[in-house]
């Protein structure tokens, strides 16, 4: 058993959460794991390389053949881009569980394969609560109807998507994300953006961002979303890890009140690059969270795995959906991160981001 099943179940924020499987109280939650992706579709990514044995490992199925290749070259792994086998998402959901895991929350957008059946076969076979949500991914994953719709008609739909259900049916979403900046961010994404503050007035839900890939970016977004009446502090600025290294600037923008998300832990390869910015590892990652802790910045932070590709799978030899329950918490402790700032991190903090004011008459 991991050392966070320690972590107290307490939680002090009151509301309602939409789940795959219905509504629950925040009480409910447990640990949250508040980004991640269980059943997607990222072969928009794909790049094929024009070497003749590489180009065999590209289009062969991730195995022990191909995977010292794939781990390096992640976008040019065809397979490596798809999870949508629900019985081994199952096991893979599993070791999360078994580690304390509570609820997972899955921001794969409709346009990256979002796979609402499959979510609820997962929830009922891990006894997991799993939250889905409604968004619009990066300009090259919309769809030609989300590109001809103005950002208020995108706006009262994923208000439609929390308030009655995913695409008119039984399901409601949860959270309005992941929603795709592109650096620079792109007319449509900038489009599709003004629709998510229009959802989130529409129904106090938040709204979980992937900002582009430069410093500036969290800050422009910033300012773009409170300019359109956002309100920022249920606004998620992700991937913090491979976007801003520099504590002054985190500092920067945690003022603005948002939710500041290390979400891409287990991630350790520096020879991945993502922009500008070198990816940290998980040591240099707790120590920017214990920096900000520090600041006074514990309710806001969230940390999640972002699990996209496969050869982040357990069952590919990566770190797993567990990895944080298992190994990073105590590392954390072992760092001298409080009980409280945990709890904070993996319960309170997300039970707040996840909360709805109303059932909106359900
Ligand atoms: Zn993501």
């Amino acid at each position: 058993m991991a050392e966070s099943a320690t972590v107290a179940s307490t939680v002090e924020v009151e509301g309602i959460v939409h789940t795959v499987t219905g509504d629950i109280a925040t009480s409910e939650l447990g640990v949250v794991l508040p980004h991640e992706h269980v059943l997607i579709d990222l072969g928009r990514f794909f790049e094929e390389p024009t070497d003749p044995l590489e180009q065999e490992y590209a289009n062969a199925d991730v195995s022990l053949e191909n995977l010292g290749w794939v781990r390096f070259h992640h976008r040019q792994s065809r397979d490596n881009l798809v999870l949508s086998d629900v019985q081994s998402q199952i096991e893979e959901l599993r070791r999360f569980k078994s580690a304390g895991g509570g609820t997972v929350v899955e921001l794969t957008p409709v346009c990256a394969g979002q796979d609402l059946s499959g979510l609820v076969a997962l929830a009922e076979a891990t006894d997991l609560h799993v939250v889905a949500s409604t968004g619009v991914y990066l300009d090259e994953f919309q769809s030609e109807l989300t590109r001809s719709m103005s950002s208020q008609q995108i706006g009262e739909r994923m208000a439609r998507d929390i308030v009655e259900g995913i695409d008119g049916g039984e399901i409601r979403a949860g959270i309005i994300g992941e929603m795709g900046c592109s650096w620079p961010l792109t007319v449509n994404e900038e489009k599709a953006l003004r629709g998510a503050v229009f959802a989130q007035l529409a129904t106090g839900a938040s709204i979980s961002i992937h900002p582009g890939r430069h410093p500036d970016a969290p800050g422009l977004l910033l300012d773009l979303l409170s300019s359109a009446g956002a309100q920022l502090d249920r606004v998620v600025i992700g991937h913090l890890d491979r976007t801003i290294p520099e504590h002054d600037e985190l500092v920067a923008v945690g003022r603005s009140g948002c939710f500041l998300e290390f979400d891409l832990f287990g991630q350790e390869s520096s020879h991945v690059r993502y922009g500008p910015v070198d990816l940290p590892n998980d040591k240099t990652r707790i120590e920017r969270i214990a920096a900000l802790i520090d600041e006074g910045f514990e309710d806001q932070i969230l940390i999640s795995h972002d699990i996209a590709v496969k050869k982040w799978l357990f069952r590919y030899g990566g770190h797993g959906y567990d990895h944080i329950l298992e190994r990073v918490v105590p590392r954390m402790k072992e760092h001298g991160i409080s009980d409280q700032a945990l709890h904070k991190m993996l319960v309170s903090n997300p039970a707040r981001l996840l909360a709805l004011p109303t059932s909106f008459g359900r």
